[in-house]
């Protein structure tokens, strides 16, 4: 049997090694490293794929979050509603861009932000909501773009996780996560479901000045050459990664399907078990699976993941921290924050191997090992 993995990378480049080795082949023939064809060609690709006017490629995703928000013109001490429970970039950006990170709690069945709580943390400051679809599931978009249009926020979804997914409002349009708020941000890491061989990222809107606005931010401000009229960055997806992206943008659906397969093999065998929850799959959304997450209720988690690796099998905690228990924000109140589903979750969160080439003998012997240590 193979290794198992986390994400298995090599088995999947293994399988389209031909075009993509030709796509990064041609980019080194034409040497237009910086904004060449393959990144126009994807950025037209991706928005063909969303349904989405405007994609902006960027340099990751962290970025992405970040010129979206410099775009919307926030002042300084602007506060932004994010949840605790998600990576540290979503909620890093805030602070990096003298704004208030406002966390609120989520919804322990979807892990995502919880509308109510929004609704609580809404001050006469507060300017957008950045939801999170966290490990590939859709954040409640009807409900949060309700919320936004009663209050005049932005809405900023970090798509990150979820890319491919597909939301349906309770109208039964259904339509791409990351496509729904003012803007939608992306990561193409490595390990996301749809990932390039290094770093990577994008921006979307429907909005041909916000458009604009974020794509001459992302490159130094500039209106034409050396003329910069806002203060911006450098921030620029590079023509190798482009072309790969293209290659793999193809196969996105399928390796999508291939997740969803693999999350319904983990769901079968443990069904109904007294100790493990399952992800609960949201009726709005066509789950992506970037993360297969169990909570574990009386079981010792540390001892599980030790167990585990004794067999060699990864598994792991996303994420052991949540933003508000983060000394980075400390300052930003971290102490008194009350946020019991997130601190619940945190406690009992473990997510195991998820990636489009795990095969059923490797499944199996998963699966069997988290029910023998649930046994012990
Ligand atoms: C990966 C990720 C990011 C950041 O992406 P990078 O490309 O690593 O900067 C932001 N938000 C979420 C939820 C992520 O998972």
């Amino acid at each position: 049997m193979r290794t198992i993995q986390m994400v298995d990378l090599k088995q999947q480049y293994a399988k389209i090694k031909g075009p993509v080795d030709a796509a990064i082949q041609e980019v080194l023939d034409t040497t237009s490293f910086i904004n060449g064809k393959a990144v126009t060609d994807f950025a037209a690709g991706l928005s063909r794929y969303l349904g989405v006017k405007h994609v902006i490629p960027c340099a990751n995703g962290t970025d992405a979050l970040q010129i979206s928000m410099m775009a919307l013109g926030f002042q300084p001490g602007d506060e932004v509603i994010t949840p605790s429970f998600t990576y540290v970039a979503t909620t890093e950006v805030v602070a990096l861009l003298r704004l208030k990170p406002v966390f609120v709690d989520v919804d322990p069945k979807t892990f995502c932000i919880d509308p109510a709580a929004i609704e609580r943390a809404i001050t006469p400051r507060t300017k957008a909501i950045v939801p999170v679809h966290l490990y590939g599931q859709a954040a409640p978009m009807a409900e949060i773009m309700e919320i936004a249009r009663k209050h005049q926020l932005y809405v900023i979804e970090d798509n990150a996780q979820a890319i491919g997914n597909e939301y349906t409002f309770p109208g039964g349009q259904t339509v791409k996560t990351g496509t729904i708020g003012t803007i939608g941000t992306t990561s193409f890491f490595p390990s996301k479901n749809l990932g390039c061989y290094g770093d990577g990222g994008a921006i979307f809107t429907a909005d041909d000045a916000l458009a604009n606005k974020l794509k001459m931010i992302a490159n130094h401000g500039q209106s034409r050459r050396y003329y910069h009229d806002l203060v911006g960055c450098n921030s620029r997806l590079d023509s190798i990664q482009a072309a790969i992206l293209n290659v793999k943008l193809e196969k996105l659906d399928s390796y999508n399907d291939a997740r969803r397969k693999a999350a319904d093999n983990y769901d079968r065998a443990f069904a109904g078990h007294a100790h493990i929850t399952v992800p609960y799959r949201a009726p709005y959304s066509n789950h992506v699976f970037h993360q297969y997450t169990l909570i574990l209720e009386g079981v010792d988690r540390d001892g599980l993941n030790a167990f585990l690796a004794s067999r060699n099998i990864p598994s792991m905690i996303y994420y052991p921290v949540p933003a508000h228990r983060q000394q980075m924000f400390a300052a930003f109140g971290g102490a008194d924050y009350d946020l019991p589903v997130t601190d619940w979750l945190t406690q009992r969160v473990i997510s195991l191997p998820m990636h489009t080439e795990l095969d059923s003998e490797q499944q199996d012997l998963i699966c069997n090992s988290v029910l023998d240590f649930m046994k012990k």
